[in-house]
């Protein structure tokens, strides 16, 4: 499969997309041509595990870059947690996407490129990677042990919660992290910076695992595939996916499942109070907020988001798709709490918050336009990560799962430097010894 740059046409291969991070025009990697993959899916059913669907479908975004067997074996080592499909009744049902490390989604696109990145490089390499909340413990979960590979996390200063510190280099692990006296855009603009210094970057085969990697957002398209299969048998309605909406990865990953072969007939893109991007998919013109508001759902508070060129140039290509495919929907705080309160009464699950949006806004969808179509919702957070909050509401006591708890543990990072560049390529010179 090729990429190209939403800002030029020239292709690159999944290999070099995935090992540049971002093109250097500053643009981002978007698909320049796309295999059909309905010979896989649709001879699936819902017996096939999540591997197996993966395995079977990987290689032909890595034809000409790895062969069908080290794809298979990049599948087995990244995935040790599944999706998990819950038909609710008739009109929906929910695919939660949290049982990883960190118990939300992002784990599975994280999971898949530490794999890969592994496979496809060769020598020892360096990978970098801003990182908040808790997307640093999730990289250094899929990176540890990898063979050759350091894995760096930047952080800005402040407490940093949940790693391992039996995986960090100074304790014969790979993991590296770092702290900058500064805020999360100082950690990515000083990798942005050491990405471009071609000197730096190819001394130390320096490549990048960060947010908009397309090797973290294409895996994200396999659970769409995956929802399908597993429902297909039951329901004979059109399918539509309910996607909380922050910086759109979830959005374009399920247009590319679209664009793959399945059978979708469109997707509600559920916002919170920041939807700045509500009337683009309309036609207007994208107006971002100048300052994200704070919501319930916070990481869903973004006012420009990063996947920003890849649904543009989606509706440059698609127009009609766009229009007729994609359904904005705005939730408020209180119907987001009204919702956490009804899914559990009405069918005894527990939402969180950006989940409950998706909720409200497929329920909202459903009421206003009562169509033929079954709806999947995408539970993107594990209730448990917001437990109080969510137990408040719903009068349960939320179980905390083990390696939940364990994100709550304080870790001494190894290094505090200045947010400068060239203190940045010392600490990492001394980590490549
Ligand atoms: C990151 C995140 C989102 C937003 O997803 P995008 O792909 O950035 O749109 C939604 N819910 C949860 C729990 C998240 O962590």
């Amino acid at each position: 499969m090729l990429f190209k740059s939403t800002r030029s046409e020239s292709v690159v291969s999944f290999k070099e997309a995935i090992l540049k991070g971002c093109p250097l025009d500053g643009g981002l990697f978007v698909p320049a041509s796309v295999p059909d993959l309905r010979q896989f899916f649709l001879y699936m059913d819902s017996v096939t595990s999540y591997t197996e669907l993966v395995s079977a479908i990987s290689p032909s975004f890595l034809k000409g870059d790895i062969n069908p067997i080290a794809a298979a074996r990049v599948v087995e080592s990244a995935f040790d947690f599944e999706p998990e499909v819950q038909q609710l009744d008739e009109k929906f049902s929910i695919l939660k996407l949290y049982n990883g490390p960190t118990g939300v989604f992002k784990d599975f696109g994280i999971a898949y490129l530490a794999a890969v990145i592994e496979e496809l490089n060769n020598g020892k390499a360096i990978v970098l990677t801003a990182a908040r909340h808790d997307t640093g413990v999730s990289i250094a979960h899929a990176f540890h042990k990898r063979k050759n590979i350091t894995a760096v996390i930047l952080y800005p200063s402040g407490p940093i919660r949940g790693l391992d510190e039996s995986a960090f280099v100074q304790n014969g692990g790979n993991i590296v992290p770092i702290q900058i006296k500064g805020c999360f855009d100082d950690c990515q603009r000083i990798i942005s910076s050491a990405m471009l210094d071609r000197d730096f970057a190819e001394r130390y085969s320096i490549t990048s695992a960060n947010a908009v990697n397309i090797g973290r957002l294409l895996p994200q398209a396999f659970y769409y595939l995956y929802a399908f299969v597993k429902l297909k048998g039951n329901i004979t309605d059109d399918l539509v996916f309910s996607v909380p909406c922050g910086n759109f990865a979830n959005l374009i990953a399920g247009l590319y499942a679209w664009k793959f072969g399945l059978p979708v007939h469109g997707f509600i893109a559920a916002m919170n109070a920041n939807n700045s991007f509500g009337g683009f998919f309309s036609g207007q013109s994208f107006n971002p907020a100048p300052a994200p508001i704070v919501t319930n759902s916070p990481a869903m508070d973004v006012c420009y988001p990063s996947n920003y060129e890849r649904v543009f140039s989606f509706y440059q290509e698609s127009p009609a798709v766009m229009k007729n495919m994609v359904f904005p929907e705005v939730i408020d705080d209180a119907t987001t709490i009204k919702t956490i309160r009804s899914a559990w009464e009405k069918f005894g699950i527990l939402l969180n918050p950006h989940s409950a949006v998706a909720f409200a806004a497929a329920e909202r969808a459903f009421t206003e336009k009562d169509s033929g179509s079954h709806c999947v919702v995408l539970a993107t957070g594990h209730p448990a990560k917001t437990a109080d909050f969510v137990s408040r509401i719903t009068g349960q006591n939320i179980n905390i799962p083990q390696k939940l708890a364990m994100l709550k543990n304080m870790s001494t990072p190894a290094a505090l430097i200045p947010p400068e560049l060239d203190a940045f390529e010392s600490a990492i010179a001394a980590v490549a010894g």
